[in-house]
């Protein structure tokens, strides 16, 4: 493409580029209909106690139905919205949701925390912190329900803002967490300039962990640091039983992934819920 071609390059005409343009705008136009009419939802994937292997929160997982009603993955249409300013609307849609969620919960007496997910693009907006607080005072929420999760890069794209903006929420009562943790390109002293919650080391490392001793050796660095610095460490994307059994013994305090559960909307979450309080607990009783 011409942009790839150097400053001097002249730059022609590329069928594949407007292609591109206009499938991005139809994108756009029907991601911004989907969030006034009810098709984007969230799914729930249970984190468990590594431990006990019960449920201690969940994750909301945007969901986008499209209108031959199947799912959009958020990897395709997350970066577009960020890339046309739609994010922040959908943040707060997103937002919303999971505050309906935690009501509902709350009212049937079982909630659990609800971690969301924040794109780097909303937390560098200015008006964040207002549309949490907004939603929060229309539905009479508490910050404590949620947790929210923000990767290491959106952070390090700007430490400054990004700190002052972390410490605001955690003052009002939100948990954060760190995503994707492991794959930034940072210096760890950022985590000493303000208040966080959990880490979650990134699913490529829970991977390999079996596999691969740097993976390993990734692992248990994370873990011993967050733990020297009193954070909860979450290991992500947990698809066997050896895994998870491997992750217990390097002391990882949570799990999350396909081995325990799928991100499931809400009435087949509240099923999982059921069966898994009927599973007797086991015991997970490992060498390492
Ligand atoms: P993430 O927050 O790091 O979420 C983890 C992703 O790993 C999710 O993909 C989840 O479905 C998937 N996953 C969970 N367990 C397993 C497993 O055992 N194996 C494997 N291979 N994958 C697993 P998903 O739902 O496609 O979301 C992808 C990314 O999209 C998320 O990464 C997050 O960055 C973004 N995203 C999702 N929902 C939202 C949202 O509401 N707002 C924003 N801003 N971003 C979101
Ligand atoms: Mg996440
Ligand atoms: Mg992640
Ligand atoms: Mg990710």
């Amino acid at each position: 493409a011409a942009k790839q071609a150097g400053k001097n390059a002249v730059a022609y005409f590329d069928p594949s580029m407007q292609e591109e343009v206009v499938m991005r705008n139809q994108v756009q136009t029907q991601l911004r209909t989907a969030i006034d009419v009810g098709d984007v939802e969230l799914h729930y994937q249970p984190k468990v106690n590594a431990t006990s292997r019960q449920l201690v929160s969940c994750e909301a997982l945007v969901r986008w139905r499209d209108s031959d009603g199947k799912f959009v993955s958020p990897q395709t249409f997350i970066p577009i919205a960020e890339n046309s300013g739609l994010i922040c609307a959908l943040g707060e849609h997103v937002f919303e949701v999971a505050v309906k969620q935690a009501l509902r919960w709350n009212a049937e007496g079982c909630l659990v925390p609800i971690a969301v997910n924040v794109s780097p693009i909303q937390l560098r907006s200015i008006d964040f912190v207002e549309t949490l607080k907004r939603q929060l005072d229309k539905h009479n929420a508490k910050p404590e329900w949620f947790e929210l999760e923000i990767t290491e890069n959106a952070i390090m794209s700007n430490v400054d803002h990004s700190s002052a903006v972390i410490d605001e929420l955690a003052r009002m009562g939100f948990r954060i967490a760190i995503d994707d943790f492991g794959t930034g390109h940072s210096s760890l002293g950022y985590l000493k300039s303000f208040q966080v919650h959990t880490l979650k080391i990134d699913l490529s490392f829970v991977r390999d962990v079996m596999v691969d001793r740097f993976s390993r050796s990734i692992v248990r660095s994370i873990t011993s640091l967050g733990h020297g610095l009193g954070l909860t460490v979450v290991a992500e994307g947990v698809e066997t039983e050896e895994q998870a059994n491997h992750l217990q013994n390097l002391h990882c305090d949570e799990l999350q992934g396909y081995f325990f559960g799928r991100p499931m909307p809400e009435t087949e979450f509240n099923q999982w819920r059921k069966q898994s309080l009927a599973q007797p607990v086991t015991q997970h009783i490992n060498a390492v």
